[in-house]
């Protein structure tokens, strides 16, 4: 569910209608729901009570400052893979005990940076990384707390960019070596062993895969506490799907995954973390764009409208679905025709919908694509010196930009020049 819905034929963000935040921010642009975010938070937490748990939301998915102290201020934590992802955490308000930092490559400066503010947990995806974990909370006189992330082998069933949690893949401790590295891990003075964590991948549309990885984990535990290695703390990870189409997908609900994971781990008594990064914010943002031409190919017709794939790569980059729906909602029984919906860049890659069945759209007409709250605006860049497009949160009646799209002038200034080069209009002179 989310707060998207056309009212007297307008399509609104909650209270506000669409088109007054077009006319106000231009376009393209991403607009976030607070009302949707708060929902979307408050289902893992039924989901998960009465367990003792912690929410990091996965900052990468949308990690605009706002979007993270909606959720820090509901008692989310973060789970972040970078330094930058740890500046933003910390500013939005994210308690550090409540941070969880991923990832396969941490540097020892991003270590230490996290150290010096006391995140709660280090995921460690190595023994190599746990050496040099070790090495740098010595040299700061500290003790890092840790989860090793373990690779349980299960095929996730989903996009294969997005899976990581089959041997093949780099992420996590292969499961048979686990208790070699836990015990390790036991004998370094820099480090303090808390828990397992896993993370199978992202867009999961099934339950049986996490099903078969906690089971794995479940198994772990209870060998490692066997052998005297104390685990208090269990970390599942997120990727819980999302209905891309809303017609004919059904995902899981956090409900069940909820229910799943108390019947999996529930008994070991150990506090639970997860880390839902798509399904908070996935549906609660969409990208609206505007038709700029209307063009007749010789086999189809193309839409080409302002936003492209260096706007939102999702389509380009893992072949994935949006539902585009007009601003102005289209008359009941209106006639639908199969149009491809491209954007302007330069690549054949650069396409959002190829032969989809929609209602006339003409020029200057807004669109909009719906789900792409999540690893929509986070992987944007300026390809094609097409400036990064702006991010607007609603609340209720109320709307702001929480990122200005930049001028052309901040977009050139942060080049150089070197003096050697000098200037053409110099050169001849
Ligand atoms: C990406 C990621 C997440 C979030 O995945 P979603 O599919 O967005 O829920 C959680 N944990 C880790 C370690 C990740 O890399």
């Amino acid at each position: 569910m989310d707060h998207f819905l056309y009212r007297n034929g307008a399509l609104h963000a909650e209270d506000v209608p669409v088109a007054d935040i077009a006319a106000a921010a231009g376009t393209p642009f991403y607009c976030s729901s607070t009302a949707t975010l708060e929902r979307h938070f408050s289902l893992f937490e039924e989901a998960l009570s009465p367990a003792q748990n912690l929410i990091c939301y996965a900052v990468k998915a949308n990690a605009n400052l706002a979007v993270i102290a909606t959720l820090a201020r509901l008692g989310a934590g973060a789970d972040i893979v970078s330094e930058g992802e740890l500046r933003r955490a910390l500013a939005a308000g994210v308690a550090p005990e409540k941070i969880v930092f991923a990832g396969v490559g941490k540097t020892p400066e991003e270590m230490r940076a996290a150290l010096e503010v006391g995140v709660g947990q280090f995921n460690v995806e190595s023994g190599e990384e746990l050496e040099a974990l070790n090495a740098v909370a010595l040299s700061m006189g500290v003790r890092a707390p840790i989860t090793l992330r373990v690779n349980p082998d299960v095929d996730p069933k989903t996009h294969a960019k997005i899976s990581t949690g089959k041997s093949e893949n780099k992420f996590g401790v292969p499961f048979d070596q686990a208790p070699n590295v836990y015990a390790r891990a036991m004998a370094m003075p820099g480090i303090e062993v808390i828990g397992v964590a896993v993370h199978i991948g992202s867009q999961l549309t099934d339950l049986a895969p996490f099903e078969a990885a906690f089971e794995r984990v479940a198994e772990l535990t209870r060998r490692l506490r066997s052998d005297g290695v104390t685990i208090r703390r269990l970390d599942l990870g997120g990727g819980l799907g999302i209905p891309y189409q809303r017609v004919n997908e059904a995902p899981p609900l956090p409900f069940d995954y909820g229910a799943l994971i108390k019947r999996t781990v529930g008994d070991l008594g150990a506090e639970l973390v997860i880390e839902p990064g798509r399904l908070i914010v996935g549906n609660a943002g969409i990208l609206v764009a505007k038709t700029i031409y209307r063009k007749q190919g010789a086999d189809r017709e193309f839409v080409i409208i302002d936003a492209a794939m260096n706007d939102l790569i999702r389509p380009a980059m893992y072949d994935s679905w949006h539902d585009i729906v007009p601003v102005v909602e289209p008359e009941a029984g209106a006639a639908r025709l199969p149009v491809d919906v491209v954007g302007p860049i330069c690549e054949s890659s650069d396409v959002f919908a190829v032969q989809r069945d929609l209602p006339l759209i003409r020029p200057d007409d807004l669109i909009v694509f719906r789900s792409a709250g999540a690893y929509g605006a986070v992987m944007s860049s300026e390809y094609n010196s097409r400036p990064l497009v702006p991010e607007i949160l609603v609340s209720g009646d109320r709307f702001e930009i929480i990122r200005a799209r930049p001028t052309f002038d901040e977009m050139l200034k942060r080049d150089h020049i070197p003096d050697w080069v000098g200037r053409v209009d110099e050169a001849d002179g």
